[in-house]
């Protein structure tokens, strides 16, 4: 039997702030995570968009240097019109002329479009990088409170880790393994009070001999029958919630 179960209750107590501040170091580690997804997010359309802008650059650049060929051609065979000694010489000329002013103007008309592609996606561009500007400084400004309270959440686990072992080294052998099994198995609450007459970890209602016995010795305390979890009733605190309430 315990002398008191009161060590027990500490660290009971002590783990569920070190599971609580555990939580909310993984959860706080999340929350950055996806704050710094959406900055990502912004910043990969971002690049995709300039490298599709450089493409439509180079490709004007290639129309651009073309346009230049089909002028020069066009200049060399105007320059060669006066020169022209019969009608077979001048229906030639006239034919390279006609298809040369053709490419000529499907060249500026692809160049007249991709321009227009080209403005367009400096628009779309400006637009994602105003969203990647906001999104980073709201990562910033989000992060910088996240970290703070990370390393508030850090401080705690410090604190409470060699707390919740001097605890444990006070516990019984035997309840000290019961708990450690407790928890190996999952069951976050080895230890619990007793609730309006029911085990506050399962919620099973307990058998009024149980809970009058545990009542009636403070220090005592048993497992529960349904999910064996050990019971012990709070006995200040039940006598202070109902002068409360009175
Ligand atoms: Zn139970």
């Amino acid at each position: 039997m315990l002398q008191t179960i009161q060590p027990l209750i500490d660290l009971a107590n002590t783990d569920l702030d070190l599971q609580t501040s555990v939580f909310s170091r993984s959860h706080l580690a999340r929350q950055i995570e996806t704050a710094r997804s959406v900055v990502d997010q912004h910043q990969k359309l971002f690049e995709q968009k300039n490298n599709e802008h450089e493409l439509l650059t180079s490709e004007g650049k290639e129309v651009k240097n073309n346009i230049q060929i089909q002028e020069q051609l066009i200049m060399r065979l105007d320059e060669q019109v006066p020169k022209i000694r019969n009608e077979k010489e001048f229906a030639v000329s006239k034919t390279q002329l006609e298809e040369a002013r053709k490419l000529l103007g499907l060249l500026e008309d692809n160049l007249l479009e991709l321009d227009m592609k080209k403005e367009d996606l400096e628009l779309e561009i400006e637009t994602i990088n105003s969203e990647l500007t906001e999104s980073n400084t709201a990562f910033q400004q989000e992060t910088s409170g996240l970290l703070k309270k990370q390393e508030r959440a850090e401080k705690k686990i410090a604190k409470l880790e060699p707390r919740r072992n001097r605890l444990l080294k006070k516990v019984p052998l035997n309840i000290k393994r019961f708990y450690e099994r407790c928890q190996e198995s999952g069951i976050s609450t080895p230890v619990c009070a007793i609730q309006d007459k029911s085990c506050s970890g399962c919620h099973m209602v307990l058998l009024p001999q149980l809970v009058n016995e545990l009542m009636a010795n403070p220090n005592a305390h048993k497992n529960c029958p349904n999910c064996s979890r050990i019971l012990y009733f709070p006995e200040v605190e039940e006598v202070e919630e109902e002068a409360s309430t009175a």
